[in-house]
């Protein structure tokens, strides 16, 4: 047993001050006053571990994430992003398509991140990330994938509702499925007790997928063409209803000219998530770590500061990194909080992240568990 004192507290919900954490057995025991403790941090902020809610362990962030998929050693790489997240402080990533359930089963234990995984995405027949494994075009091949996916034990079920960038002969503009299969889709998951999370740029595959029940959509970029085009009126019923978006928010710069697709669409990608704030949307981050040299994997912090760039207010990307990312994974019970009882996955940032939100680029150690795996 020990315990943990830092200046600030960032509960999951609320920011806290002079709070000292008792950890036991790899959980939080309490969270009580105080000022001193085994582990004083100082000035520093004691946050729950972070979660990205969509990241691809499988691709390597270079410059050609799919042709390496077939290199030799394609674990031993997954291993090594997956330890690039728990290094930034991210203790828990949703996988959103690897190739063969790999992600279900990397044996890191707590050298690695907590790993949900979806496993191959359900796509159509050279449809988007075809080449991962999930195949699948009537209603019932899609119920078949569903009941495969979940007997092999994933934890979420993904579904390319539309195209994407990565595969050639796929647009992200186009919608892959229509509403049957989409319902057939979401009825099956639910019915097994799973959540399902839909990748849609278009706007009439945000509308279908959020019609047929899906818990959650990646990216709802609003892509149409070589454009994007928020749909205002769209966007008041992602609001209303339950559904989580993910954004797929955050970038390093790389040196070079950026791709000419990337400078067209990011600026009207950053106004829909600033409408979509403003509207009142429900969100997270799922930087989609993996798919470039943009995107490396721990890249989490830095979704976290373009969305307050964007006018986000900060205690909100907090929240929407922690507690309301384990809603959407499902892991309330045990990760997203510092309270009694929650997983003892917590990362200590110098100074404080709601006057600095790049302070969460500086971890000053991260527990995994209870276990001090970085510092
Ligand atoms: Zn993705």
């Amino acid at each position: 047993m020990f315990t943990v004192r830092t200046a600030r507290l960032f509960d999951g919900r609320d920011m806290r001050h002079d709070q000292v954490v008792t950890i036991a057995d790899g959980r939080v025991r309490e969270v009580s006053p105080g000022t001193r403790a085994t582990v004083d941090l100082g000035d520093a902020t004691l946050l729950p571990g972070l979660i990205d809610c969509h990241v691809h362990l499988a691709f390597d962030a270079g410059p050609d994430p799919v042709a390496m998929l077939d290199a030799p050693g394609l674990p031993g790489r997954m291993r090594e992003a997956a330890r690039r997240h728990l290094a930034a402080g991210v203790t828990t990533v949703r996988d959103l398509g690897d190739r063969d359930y790999l992600a279900l089963d990397l044996g890191l234990g707590l050298k690695g991140p907590e790993i949900l995984a979806a496993g191959p995405p359900i796509t159509t027949t050279r449809g988007h990330c075809w080449w991962l494994g999930g195949e699948a075009d009537s209603e019932e091949a899609i119920r078949q994938a569903v009941r495969e996916h979940a007997g092999r034990g994933v934890h979420v079920i993904k579904m390319m509702v539309t195209g994407g960038e990565l595969t050639e002969g796929s647009h992200s503009h186009l919608r892959q499925y229509g509403a049957a299969e989409l319902r057939a889709a979401a009825d099956e998951a639910h019915a097994l007790g799973l959540p399902i999370t839909g990748h849609a740029h278009c706007a009439d595959g945000i509308a279908l997928a959020l019609e047929a029940g899906f818990d959650s959509i990646e990216h709802c970029s609003f892509i149409t063409g070589d454009t994007v085009e928020l749909d205002h009126g769209l966007i008041a019923r992602l609001a209303a209803a339950e559904i989580v978006v993910s954004l797929s928010i955050g970038n390093v710069p790389v040196p070079g000219v950026p791709p000419p697709r990337f400078v067209a669409l990011m600026p009207g990608i950053l106004e829909g998530a600033r409408a979509m704030y403003a509207a009142g949307v429900d969100f997270v981050i799922g930087t989609d770590a993996g798919i470039g040299p943009r995107k490396p994997h721990g890249l989490l912090p830095h979704g976290a500061k373009i969305l307050v760039e964007l006018g986000y207010a900060p205690i909100n990307v907090l929240r929407s990194m922690t507690s309301v990312a384990a809603r959407v994974c499902r892991v309330t019970d045990r990760k997203g909080r510092i309270a009694a009882g929650m997983d003892a996955d917590l990362l200590a940032v110098a100074g404080d992240p709601l006057a600095d939100i790049t302070a969460l680029r500086h971890p000053l150690a991260v527990f995994r568990m209870g276990r001090r795996v970085f510092s």
